[in-house]
């Protein structure tokens, strides 16, 4: 890999279930900059040269990217929401950075909100999470933080998840499941009905609340294209519901719907050390 001498502009990704999101970041300026917004079924096998173009047509120093994979010792070990787990991006000009996509949006929270002691949940076709402790990702031996794979039921027969599991929060309430369960759109469906009524939110918030007796974070951090569209008051008063005394992270639904790829665009400067 090239080694960095100077990081002007980064360019940071966000490869979804649903869309691809292209943002660039200035350094000196601290401004971020939309460039394209592309869907993944149709984009997501030319997404090299897609990328390739735009770090030369930006003189990017470096690319980060996120997207809704398993990493694993820099390989990419399962994409249960993605067309294929292949993303090509060999023989790119610049330093290449790849990260899961909720630990982006983890890097974007952090920044944002501050707190040392973060869980960041993301919800969008899947449901990922981010852990941040001491100000910096845990990751474990790779993967830590699959809250959307937790199992939060017994029900019988059992849901499937795209994970190849049964009966994970994400067969609950991301939005491939809420879509396969009343057959509408998540879009469709938030004009009909209060999403925060559905039992599927509880099971959620149930799950959220579990994670936060294991990790006593400063703050949840939400968003997501379903995430970001939640009532702050709402999540807080369901989560708290399940919690115990002693516990009180401040609930904060970050409503930005390029938060994943702006927390790539972190990615580079995190890993050349640099703290913007
Ligand atoms: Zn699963």
């Amino acid at each position: 890999m090239a080694r960095i001498v100077e990081i002007r502009r980064t360019i940071g990704v966000d490869i979804g279930g649903t869309n691809i999101d292209i943002v660039l970041f200035d350094v000196h300026r601290d401004k971020y900059e939309h460039i394209a917004t592309l869907p993944t079924e149709k984009h997501l096998k030319s997404v090299g040269e897609t990328l390739k173009k735009y770090v030369l047509e930006f003189s990017a120093d470096a690319l980060g990217v996120g997207a809704a994979v398993w990493l694993k010792k820099g390989s990419v070990i399962h994409a249960p929401n993605l067309p294929s787990r292949s993303i090509k991006l060999e023989e790119m000009p610049v330093p290449v950075f790849l990260e899961n996509d909720a630990n982006c949006f983890a890097i974007f929270a952090h920044r944002k909100l501050k707190f040392d002691y973060i869980f960041a949940v993301t919800i969008g076709t899947g449901i990922g999470s981010g852990i941040i402790v001491n100000g910096k990702i845990y990751k474990g031996e790779g993967i830590a933080g699959e809250i959307g794979h937790f199992e939060v039921s017994a029900e019988m027969p059992a849901l499937r998840c795209r994970c190849g599991g049964f009966n994970h929060l994400e067969c609950y309430f991301s939005g491939w499941a809420l879509q396969e369960r009343y057959g509408k759109s998540v879009e469709e469906l938030m004009k009909e009905r209060d999403i925060h009524d559905l039992e599927e939110f509880d099971v959620f918030c149930r799950a959220v609340s579990n994670a936060i007796k294991l990790l006593d974070p400063s703050a949840v951090a939400l968003g997501g294209r379903i995430g970001a569209r939640l009532d702050e008051k709402r999540v807080k008063a369901c989560i708290y519901r399940h919690l115990l005394r002693g516990f009180s992270p401040e609930i904060s639904v970050l409503n930005d719907e390029f938060a994943v790829a702006k927390g790539a665009c972190l990615l580079p400067l995190l890993h050349s050390g640099f703290t913007p």
